[in-house]
């Protein structure tokens, strides 16, 4: 049987409040900034990881982060309407796609995604967040407990210090008489 062990993870999630956005798009100038090569030596936004699909004309602003790349494009597409606004075909889909050149490295073409800005040291929230003054991006963390496999020198030093306490006879015995039951 394998040994599973609990652990916390942190699941880090922004919430998007449409209604707030105002296409100001200083979330997608950070991004691309704090992501360049050297650090914010150049900015383009076609190079975020958060792009904002604006159509001010029907005063529809949404955010939307880089998710997965996909290789093929979805052969149905889905069109929403809420409080009257009809959003654009993938409007709100994360996917990097070649059915459309967002999320995609304009030099290389490889995929971007977002990496909730990961750093060293760590930031206290990404900075789109910090950076979207209208407070349309909102950084939320939550633990969430895992079963994960225990790696096999843990298991090891779990192992000895039984031995240690029992003798390695009993652990073996104790061993076979659980397997049989498993
Ligand atoms: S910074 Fe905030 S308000 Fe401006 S475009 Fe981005 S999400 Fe919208
Ligand atoms: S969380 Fe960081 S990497 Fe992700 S879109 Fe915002 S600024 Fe870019």
């Amino acid at each position: 049987m394998t040994a599973l062990k609990k652990k916390i993870k942190i699941v880090k999630n922004i919430k998007i409040n449409v209604d707030k956005c105002n296409g100001c798009r200083a979330c997608e100038v950070i991004c691309s900034a704090s992501h360049a090569a050297p650090k914010y030596s150049s900015n383009n936004p076609a190079r975020a990881r958060i792009r904002v699909i604006r159509e001010p004309l029907s005063d529809i602003y949404v955010p939307v982060f880089a998710g997965e790349y996909t290789a093929a494009e979805c052969a149905g597409r889905d069109k929403y309407i809420i409080d009257g606004k009809e959003y654009e075909e993938c409007a709100f889909c994360r996917a990097s796609c070649p059915s459309r050149d967002i999320f995609r490295e304009p030099d290389s073409d490889l995929p971007l995604k977002c990496d909730m800005c990961e750093s060293d040291p760590t930031l206290e929230e990404p900075l789109c967040v910090s950076w979207c003054l209208a407070d349309a991006l909102i950084y939320e963390e939550r633990e969430e407990e895992v079963e994960e496999q225990a790696a096999p020198e843990e298991v090891d030093a779990d192992l000895e210090a039984l031995a240690n306490r029992h003798g390695w006879d009993k652990v073996a015995d104790a061993v076979q008489r659980m397997k049989k039951k498993a």
